[in-house]
């Protein structure tokens, strides 16, 4: 047995069998091949296996969603057998003498960057496809897993050398018990997903893809990872596992109790949801509205930017599926880690100090109002509150507030109906702390974002795994920031919710409700061990 030590995002544990998720770059090796005959038999069984796979997904999707989800893998399925793809490739292989992957990925990079300089944005998207295709490609040459692991059928423990947000939330399956990576910090939002998902992420782990296929335990909480451990460990494991899902099942009965001190101070438990998927574990735990969706996901595992209706279609389920409770939707948080292929974000110094969220926002109009005339036309089925990341300024909120304008006079032009959004604003610049008595008079409400409002007061890049133990979430300039903004709210009559994972730290949950927050919003996990610590404490000793 091997016994490793890492860096972890939460206490959970895990016990199963671990799957190594390859990215292409390290699957593309040497170009000329030794035998072609070879390669073109394996590049022939490994379209044959991606056109299974897109046909299963296809009927998975079909059964489980809708037809509009399932067609992109029918076009996928296209797209593959096209000859501009497939014969290429095999006579890249017979011709050229390529290996298969080598094949696969030039043709594939080329036919992709043609796509990719089209002015028709349709086919501009068709780039991504492409990418997609060729990506599955690869992994069914590589014999291991494929990109999505849509078709593993035991639950398993993901490996990877890192992964990216867009990865991870492709990754959201219920067959998934845990993530393993080297790269990562466990402030990242790959690390922060992970927790909704309720799985454990152990990172800074020097991995070794040999141990594709082994038994493996995660503690989260001793941030260990155990390779093939004996059966009484794993047994030992399995006790701890049940008993914590006992724990979480008895929390259950306080699921429809308030949120309220001993001595009667009660505050609002909202959950984080990042897609519409994570409404059914808000729902059962019991959250009072969704104080946070980040809406961005919705956009970073498609191939292009997707459209009012789809959006619209999204928000109002959201809406409509919460029955009524209130629901804060997070425009666009794009940039930094969260990219796009569509976006084509230019690659930057420093990312997390770049050109993303509501810069991105401002600066392409055209593309946020696609979003805000979406929520606009949403308001009209609930209680929407929209709010907006990343603000630095009052002259931002002015112009979203001008947009939103000119959006909903589009909308009255078009006659189509909307509703009046309570509007927001998110605090995670240490500058939007310092003027939230400014920010206030213009808004409706504000949420703490705690995650980068300590990046930012810290100095510290949350991604940076060789700096994690500096950032410190207890550090007094963030709790200072906090408070800041909680009194400034309060002067201004408006209420203050945190939507950062401090929000969940149950040794900041006194000190919060201390300061008066108004709300909290945590994973849905999250929510029950939160309300029983409410619960059980009073303010006055
Ligand atoms: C935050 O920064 O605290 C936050 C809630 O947003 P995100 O983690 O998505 O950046
Ligand atoms: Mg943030």
């Amino acid at each position: 047995m091997l016994t490793i030590t890492g860096q972890s995002n939460s206490s959970a544990l895990a016990v199963g069998t671990i799957r190594f998720y390859r990215h292409i770059k390290n699957i593309v090796g040497d170009a000329i091949a030794a035998n072609p005959n070879m390669e073109l038999t394996r590049y022939r069984s490994a379209y044959q296996t991606s056109m299974i796979q897109l046909q299963n997904l296809y009927n998975k999707t079909l059964s489980q969603l809708s037809a509009t989800e399932a067609d992109i893998f029918e076009m996928h399925r296209m797209l593959l057998s096209d000859n501009r793809f497939h014969h290429a490739i095999e006579i890249a292989i017979i011709e050229e003498g390529k290996t298969a992957e080598y094949a696969v990925y030039s043709v594939g990079r080329r036919l992709c960057e043609q796509f990719m300089a089209m002015d028709d944005p349709y086919l501009q998207a068709r780039g991504a496809d492409v990418q997609d295709i060729m990506n599955r490609l690869l992994f069914a040459l590589s014999g291991k897993t494929e990109s999505a692991l849509d078709l593993i059928s035991e639950p398993f423990i993901l490996m990877a050398e890192d992964l990216s947000p867009s990865e991870t939330v492709q990754m959201s399956s219920d067959k998934l018990l845990g993530f393993i990576t080297r790269q990562g910090s466990p402030y990242s939002h790959t690390a922060i997903l992970a927790k909704t998902m309720g799985v454990p992420a152990l990172m800074s782990i020097d991995i070794d893809e040999n141990w594709d296929g082994h038994l493996a335990i995660i503690d989260g909480e001793k941030h260990c990872l155990y390779i093939d451990p004996d059966d009484s460990l794993v047994q030992e494991y399995q006790l701890k596992i049940n008993s914590d899902r006992r724990k979480r099942a008895k929390l259950q009965a306080i699921k429809d109790l308030p949120a309220v001190t001993l001595d009667g101070r009660s505050v609002r438990l909202y959950a984080n949801i990042n897609t519409p998927a994570d409404l059914t574990a808000a729902i059962e735990m019991g959250a009072e509205g969704v104080g946070l969706f980040r809406s961005e996901f919705l956009y970073l595992n498609k191939n292009e930017y997707p459209d009012e209706e789809v959006q619209y279609g999204v928000y109002r389920d959201v809406l409509e599926k919460m029955s009524g409770k209130p629901i804060v939707i997070r425009t666009l948080d794009l940039g930094s880690d969260k990219r796009s292929p569509y976006l084509a974000l230019e690659p930057e110094e420093n990312p997390a100090l770049g050109y993303r969220a509501v810069r991105i926002c401002l600066n392409q109009p055209e593309l946020f109002k696609v979003q805000l005339r979406a929520l606009l036309r949403a308001a009209a089925h609930g209680e929407l509150h929209i709010m907006f990341p990343m603000i630095i300024s009052l002259q931002e909120v002015r112009a979203i507030r001008e947009l939103l304008k000119i959006c909903g006079d589009e909308l009255r032009e078009k006659g189509l109906p909307f509703g009046k959004p309570i509007v927001g604003v998110m605090i995670e610049t240490p500058a939007a702390a310092l003027i939230a008595d400014d920010l206030a008079k213009e808004v409706d409400f504000f949420s703490i974002g705690t995650n980068d409002l300590a990046q930012y007061a810290l100095a510290l890049d949350r991604n940076n795994a060789r700096i994690h133990t500096f950032y410190d979430p207890h550090h007094p300039a963030i709790l200072e920031l906090v408070r800041m903004t909680a009194e400034a709210a309060h002067r201004h009559n408006i209420p203050v919710c945190i939507c950062g994972e401090s929000g969940a730290d149950l040794t900041l949950t006194k000190a919060f409700l201390s300061m008066g927050m108004d709300a909290l919003s945590v994973a849905p996990n999250a929510l029950l061990p939160l309300k029983e610590t409410i619960r059980s404490i009073s303010l006055s000793v």
